[in-house]
């Protein structure tokens, strides 16, 4: 693999295109180093963070990817070459990893990837998705940031989506909610999600949403699962019950454009007089209890009480093409987890 070099998809440095092609020479082996192929790559909302340095660096929850550097991704890739007999790997292991970027082949370190726990009949793809970043995000985000309870009432926005679908589930199939309902922006995605267990679902691209959202919340609801921000944060701001939550999980509305007009809160005053409790959290603080969330999700599955049947969108791609399979995500083109499978890997 050091001849021919092998290609990484970088963060350009022009104005006309974010992404460029880079061929770069492997470094050798040195201990605890290992020699992966990626094959499965996470497509997440948030990536559009890393890239975007609006923030003060200080406040960025990950190191920012910088020009001329790989973007960053977090994949299952292939175990091809180890650098030692000691390892504790072995040529062919699956691994879940956070350091490849998008690249054809990459060098990590041993203490950067983690075993996948093989469980028949699943794809490994689903340690991006299920048992991997949105899975655990869902999982602590019901269980620990709105501590949500058997008989309780949620709203979950991006509700079709890697994330959302998961929250959906667990809530009303694992935990009991009384009532889930879930926004989504299409009647097909709608359709899914009520399959998947949601009581009520909600296209919020339906010009009667408004009133649609107000009538399903009547008697208000428990808490609410953000995902988007925006508009659908602040009307939902006004559904809540008193001494209700709010998990801030992501505000997908605002990523991709820079009239943050949308994201203004007129209703901010709703979480003073309604007393609610908004939360902001990131997953990664989580990742020390991935085992629990892993443990907890596939017990669900391995019980018939969540399901990953058609929670995932694969694409199979050529290596050039993942920024696009990327952006559509901010399309809505995905329902569950929108996967990137490189072809050939
Ligand atoms: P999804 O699989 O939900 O994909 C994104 C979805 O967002 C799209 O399919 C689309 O669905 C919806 N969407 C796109 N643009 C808009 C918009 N302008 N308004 C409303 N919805 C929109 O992604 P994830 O599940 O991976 O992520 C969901 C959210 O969770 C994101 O905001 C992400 O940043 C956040 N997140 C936060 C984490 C944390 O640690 N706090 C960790 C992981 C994710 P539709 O067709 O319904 O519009």
């Amino acid at each position: 693999l050091q001849n021919p070099p092998v290609k990484n998809i970088i963060l350009g440095n022009s104005e006309s295109s974010t992404f460029s092609i880079q061929e770069q020479t492997l470094p050798p082996l040195d201990k605890g180093d290992l020699l992966v192929q990626p094959i499965y790559l996470s497509n997440d909302p948030a990536q559009r963070g890393w890239i975007q340095r609006k923030l003060d660096e200080g406040r960025l929850y990950v190191t920012p990817v910088l020009q001329g550097q790989a973007m960053a991704t977090h994949a299952v890739a292939r175990v091809l070459a180890t650098a030692g007999p000691t390892s504790t790997w072995k040529e062919g292991d699956l691994v879940y990893t956070t350091t490849t970027g998008w690249r054809q082949y990459a060098v990590v370190k041993e203490e950067d990837v983690r075993s996948l726990r093989s469980i028949p009949g699943l794809s490994p793809s689903l340690y991006v998705g299920l048992f991997g970043v949105p899975g655990l995000t869902a999982y602590f985000g019901v269980t620990e940031v709105l501590k949500l309870q058997r008989g309780q009432s949620l709203v979950v926005s991006a509700a079709a989506g890697a994330v959302g679908n998961v929250v959906v589930q667990y809530a009303k199939k694992v935990i009991g909610a009384s009532k889930v309902i879930a926004i989504a922006g299409t009647p097909e995605k709608c359709a899914w999600i009520k399959e998947m267990g949601a009581d009520i679902a909600l296209n919020y691209k339906a010009p009667s949403f408004k009133q649609d959202l107000n009538a399903a919340t009547e008697g208000f609801v428990d808490a609410y699962f953000d995902n988007v921000g925006g508009e659908i944060l602040d009307q939902m701001l006004t559904r809540i019950k008193q001494h209700g939550r709010v998990a801030a999980c992501g505000a997908i509305s605002n990523y991709t454009h820079d009239n943050l007009d949308a994201a203004n809160l007129r209703n901010w005053f709703e979480i003073i007089t309604s007393r609610l409790t908004v939360k902001g959290f990131i997953v990664l603080d989580y990742f020390p209890r991935a085992g629990e969330a892993v443990e907890a999700l596939s017990k669900a599955v391995e019980e018939g009480k969540m399901t990953v049947e058609g929670a995932e969108t694969l694409v199979e791609t050529d290596f050039s093409n993942i920024p696009e399979v990327w952006l559509r995500l901010f399309q809505g083109q995905n329902v569950g987890k929108l996967v990137t499978q490189i072809a050939g890997a």
